[in-house]
Order: structure tokens, then C-alpha cells, then sequence
């Protein structure tokens, strides 16, 4: 069996384990969800809590925290190396730094112009759905926001000050110029340059075999980690916020199943069915970690060995992507704004509207691909358009099942994007993309 066929049945498991922990131990009874954990019914109470308080320390909050954490540790320790020294790699063999502006460009305009489609989408869905037209507000909301950085600052701190700085904080826009800038450097060196790229080639090598080891532990991890979050989540906190948890739900999987599919077709003439099933793995991981940056491993080995993208444009356009490139959440912002507007009874304007895109659409530039960043985001678009920043505070509740699926949107909508950039520029290998089991690892041969 393929590693991504065993990830993906383990990933299933995993939400299986995950729900049937919650029903039968876990899950919170509600004025509006009246549902007693099964178990509290056929034991005395004793028992049950001495059962689940076991339950919860030694599997939950035990085994199932301890195998996901640290895998997503072994997969956050692997993505400053890797984005680096690829990108070094793919800088220094793509030789022309005419075709990296263009490459560059292509990319960025790409990555903003899916991210304002998604959040279109959103707000139109909302407004056929209204999700939170007659929606009862709590009265003890509280959110305190933190800011997301405004463009002028990501525009300065695009350089690092302190390249080992960017390094140890995964600043991965100043890690991506300090890349591209040492490996044009190096190019130019003469031979010092020849032996740093050699050095540097050896080190990919390295790095990758390194990634292979780590993946040889993903189907566990990602069963730990599935299993935890279901089992902490209940259908309880769900559904009471159905209608706008649905609404972002059904626009993520319209912006991943159709508008992909329509810009591979028309822009890459590109087959989306094998594009699709190839990001199986990819989105797996992106669901099951929330975070695009700690997937940048699987999402570079995706589309460089499965779907035949050149190293060079990978490893600048995924990483890149991984950053600024977050279509599934600007899906969740458009939703959550209107939704929000909604329930505090608040009529949003045309110009409200187009704030909304183009702020979530700049805020998703200088914020980086980890778990819950959304939120924040969305703190800065509520601010600007003059909605109450504690309306976060109602959809808190069921924001890490929305993240981690618009995470598999985001990392989707990179690897879309990537394909599409390098098809254009003659950077793709249609054999590899076409064939439906290169670059799958298989365990005993892994190594
Ligand atoms: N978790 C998302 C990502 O890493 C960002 C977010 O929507 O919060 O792409």
C-alpha cells in the first residue's frame, strides 16, 4: 500500500475514534443540543467521570496530543531548512534573474486574484444563505483582537534585518527573499560560488531524505491528531452556528471543486481530476495540522515529484503561497463578515463590501500559514468596516473544524496556482503530472 493510501485510511480512522470518543464521553449538553454522552447513560456517575477524566488524560490529552505534537514539531523543524536551501537551489539553477521577476509576478497576481474570487464567492453564498439573519446573540461575547501587520510594514519587513532572526521566528516571506537574493549572489560568485552551490545541492539531498523519514510517521500522526480534534469537538458546538459553519463549508468546497478545476482547465489546460487526486495527501496533512506553513514539506515533494512541477518554480511559488495565499480563509472572513453583520442586525453597504475583499485579500499577505490566523485577519476587516470586533467571539466555537478545511483549500489553491505558473513558462512535466503514481512513496522502499 501507498503511503498516501495509508494516511488517508488512517486519517478516516481517526475521525471515526474521534467521534465516537465524543459521543460516548466528551460530548457538552446544551439548552439547545440536548444529547447525553452515551456512556453517562448506561453508568453511574462515578464511574463515567472516573472513566473520561481517564479517557482524557491518558488517550486524549496523553498518546493522541503527545504523536501529533510531535510530528507537527518533526514537520515545523523540517520547513526552514527545506524552504531555504531549495529555494537557494532553485534560484541558483534557474540562472536568469529576468525569468524569477517573472516567474514572481506571474505567481503574486495569480495568488491575489484566487484569493478575491474565494472571498466574492463567500460574501455571494452568504447573502443567499443569510446565516445570520434572526441569530440569537449571546450577551457575555469577549474578544480581545491583536492586529494583523498593515501593509506598509509587510512592505518593509520584507527585508530581514537579521537573516538568522527570520530564520529562528519562520519568517517566511524575509526567509524567501534572503534566499533568492544569496543564491543570485552566488551565481555571480565565479568559482567560491560554484563550490557554495555544490555544498548547497548535497544539503537538498539531505533535507529531502530527511523529509522522507519524517513522512514514515504521518498515518499515526495523523490519526492522533484527527482523533483529538473530534473527539474535543462535538456535533454540540457545531450545531448551534450550522448555518454559517455550512455556509463557509459548502463555499470552500465550491472554490476547491469548481474554480480550481475551471483555472486548470482554461489557463494550464491541465487535467483538474488528476490535479485533485494527487493534492489527496497534501490536504490531508493540511487538515490535520490547520497550518499551511507546517505542510510545506508535503506540499513542495507534491508538486515537484508527484505532479512534475521544476524544482526552481516549486520551491519559490509554495512557500510563497503558503504565506500570502489563503483563499480558504479569506472564504471563512467574507462568510464570518456578513454573518457577523447579520446577527448584530448591521446593513453592510457596496463599499462596505469591497473593503472586505480588498482588505482580506491585503491582510492575507503579511500573515503566515499557522493554525487560527484567520481570526486575527478577520479582527482587522471587522475593524475597517466598523463591525463589532467580539462577533468573533460567536463563531470561536467552531473555527478549528473550519480551519483545518480551509487550510486544505489554501494549500490547494498554492499547489493550483504553481501548476498553472509553471505550465506558462514550460517549467512543468506533463508525463509526471499525467501519471496517475509518480513520485508516490511506498514504505519498504523509502529509504
Ligand atoms: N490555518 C490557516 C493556514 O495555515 C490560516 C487560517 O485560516 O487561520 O493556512
Amino acid at each position: 500500500m501507498t503511503l498516501t493510501k495509508k494516511i488517508i485510511i488512517y486519517m478516516i480512522i481517526g475521525a471515526i475514534v474521534g467521534v465516537l470518543l465524543n459521543l460516548s464521553l466528551f460530548t457538552i449538553e446544551t439548552e439547545e443540543f440536548d444529547f447525553k454522552p452515551l456512556f453517562k447513560r448506561v453508568m453511574s456517575l462515578e464511574n463515567f467521570e472516573e472513566v473520561r477524566n481517564f479517557t482524557d488524560s491518558f488517550i486524549v490529552t496523553g498518546v493522541f496530543l503527545v504523536v501529533g505534537k510531535i510530528f507537527l514539531y518533526a514537520l515545523q523543524m523540517l520547513v526552514v531548512p527545506l524552504v531555504f536551501v531549495s529555494l537557494f537551489c532553485g534560484t541558483t539553477a534557474l540562472k536568469d534573474p529576468a525569468m524569477l521577476g517573472k516567474l514572481g509576478g506571474k505567481t503574486l497576481v495569480l495568488y491575489l486574484v484566487t484569493t478575491a474570487i474565494a472571498i466574492s464567492i463567500a460574501i455571494s453564498f452568504a447573502y443567499l444563505i443569510n446565516p445570520g439573519v434572526g441569530f440569537h446573540l449571546p450577551n457575555d461575547l469577549e474578544f480581545t483582537a491583536k492586529q494583523a501587520p498593515s501593509f506598509v510594514e509587510v512592505l518593509i519587513n520584507l527585508v530581514p534585518r537579521n537573516p538568522v532572526q527570520a530564520m529562528a521566528t519562520g519568517n517566511m516571506l524575509q526567509i524567501i527573499v534572503f534566499s533568492i537574493l544569496l543564491g543570485l549572489a552566488a551565481t555571480m560568485a565565479g568559482e567560491p560560488g560554484k563550490r557554495i552551490i555544490s555544498f548547497f545541492e548535497d544539503f537538498n539531498v539531505v533535507i529531502m531524505k530527511l523529509v522522507k523519514m519524517v513522512m514514515e510517521l504521518a498515518p499515526y500522526a495523523v490519526f492522533a491528531l484527527i482523533a483529538k480534534v473530534f473527539a474535543e469537538i462535538g456535533v454540540a458546538a457545531i450545531s448551534n452556528l450550522s448555518f454559517y459553519f455550512f455556509t463557509v463549508f459548502f463555499a470552500l468546497i465550491v472554490h476547491a471543486l469548481l474554480v480550481y478545476p475551471l483555472m486548470l482547465t482554461t489557463l494550464g489546460k491541465l487535467n483538474p481530476i488528476k490535479f485533485l487526486l494527487k493534492m489527496r495527501t497534501p490536504m490531508t496533512f493540511a487538515f490535520g495540522t490547520a497550518s499551511s506553513n507546517a505542510t510545506i514539506p508535503v506540499t513542495l515533494r507534491t508538486v515537484t515529484e508527484r505532479m512534475g512541477v521544476d524544482k526552481a518554480v516549486g520551491s519559490f511559488s509554495i512557500p510563497f503561497g503558503a504565506t500570502i495565499n489563503m483563499d480558504g480563509t479569506s472564504i471563512m472572513q467574507g462568510v464570518a463578515t456578513v454573518f457577523i453583520a447579520q446577527a448584530y442586525g448591521i446593513d453592510l453597504t457596496l463599499t462596505q463590501l469591497g473593503t472586505v475583499v480588498l482588505m482580506a485579500t491585503m491582510a492575507s499577505i503579511g500573515t503566515a500559514g499557522v493554525p487560527g490566523v484567520g481570526l486575527i485577519m478577520l479582527a482587522t476587516v471587522l475593524t475597517q468596516v466598523g463591525l463589532p470586533v467580539e462577533g468573533i467571539g460567536i463563531i470561536i466555537g467552531v473555527d478549528r473544524l473550519l480551519d483545518m478545511t480551509r487550510t486544505a483549500v489554501n494549500v490547494t489553491g498554492d499547489c493550483a496556482v504553481t501548476c498553472i505558473v509553471a505550465k506558462s513558462e514550460g517549467k512543468l512535466d506533463e508525463t509526471v503530472f499525467n501519471d496517475p503514481t509518480a513520485g508516490d512513496i511506498k514504505e519498504a522502499h523509502a529509504y
